[in-house]
């Protein structure tokens, strides 16, 4: 059965595609079956495995309007490594078309049902809004991995986003938790960093991830070869903190709790 992360946070350029691309390719690495799905109408999380955006004859778009599958609309990104299900702008239109339907909500959750065992890993990157698109996202994940900068506001930011998690944990998806906050452009020279990170530590505790990403140019350069860092100079500092990364999330996964669907079926069936 896949595991599927969201990739989250409202605010923008705080590492999230970066996140995913590079999760998925560490991911893909180290031998997991990896789907990354773009939520963003910006493109970049496709632009960034490889895939050119422009020559995309189906998207996540179609998948939410329900005129593709999964199946029919991923696509391998060779160099990297795994599926793509991509995004371009027609998405943004997406966000009004879904308002007059049914399910509006649970689209993209029923469409990677069908693709369940396809994949060990879906990671989603979402947009930086707390849209319609963002919530067909936490609707369809088992969790949500949160980057963050170590910065003064870092904490206060975190608010809206704990509680929309909340509010879909109570009201859409039971599965849903915070699988942790991942710090990402670490800088461990600058003193304030250390000190929110060790604030982040004693709020948070075990939810805040042991790997960390360090601010690396090499991962800021990976986009406009249009590929994961973790592909485009697989020796660099950053590179090698995402490859880490993917190695903890597959021993977190082992920790999670079976999720309820499960539970059901399991009883039922027993
Ligand atoms: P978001 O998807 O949240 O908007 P991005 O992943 O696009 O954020 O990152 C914002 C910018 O920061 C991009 O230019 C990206 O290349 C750069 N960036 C992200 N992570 C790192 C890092 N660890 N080191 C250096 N630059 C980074
Ligand atoms: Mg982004």
């Amino acid at each position: 059965m896949a595991k599927i992360f969201c990739v989250a946070n409202q605010k923008g350029g705080v590492g999230k595609t970066t996140t995913t691309v590079n999760l998925a390719a560490g991911l893909a690495k180290i031998g997991q079956r990896v789907l990354m799905v773009d939520l963003d109408p910006q493109g970049n999380a496709t632009m960034g495995s490889g895939i050119d955006k422009r020559g995309l004859e189906l998207t996540v778009y179609d998948v939410l309007l329900e005129s593709a599958s999964v199946k029919e609309a991923a696509v391998l990104s060779d160099k990297c490594g795994y599926h793509v299900l991509g995004a371009n702008r027609e998405l943004a239109g997406a966000e009004v078309e879904l308002v007059e339907l049914e399910r509006r909500e649970k689209r993209l959750k029923t469409a990677l049902a069908q693709a369940d065992g396809d994949y060990d890993f879906v990671l989603i990157d979402c947009p930086p809004s707390l849209s319609m698109l963002t919530l067909n996202g936490l609707c369809s994940a088992h969790g949500v991995i949160v980057p963050m900068q170590c910065e003064y506001f870092a904490l206060e930011g975190l608010t809206d986003l704990v509680n929309t998690i909340k509010q879909v944990h109570a009201n859409l998806n039971a599965d849903l938790q915070i699988i942790g906050l991942l710090r990402v452009m670490f800088d461990p020279r600058i003193t304030l960093q250390q000190q929110v990170s060790e604030q982040l530590k004693d709020h948070f505790g075990d939810k805040v991830f042991h790997t960390v990403i360090p601010r690396n140019v090499r991962l800021a350069e990976a986009p406009s070869y249009g590929l994961p860092g973790v592909v485009f100079d697989p020796s660099a500092k950053g590179s090698q903190a995402f490859v880490e990364f993917a190695q903890e999330m597959v021993d977190r996964v082992q920790r999670l709790p079976v999720p309820r669907n499960s539970e059901v079926k399991m009883a039922s069936g027993a």
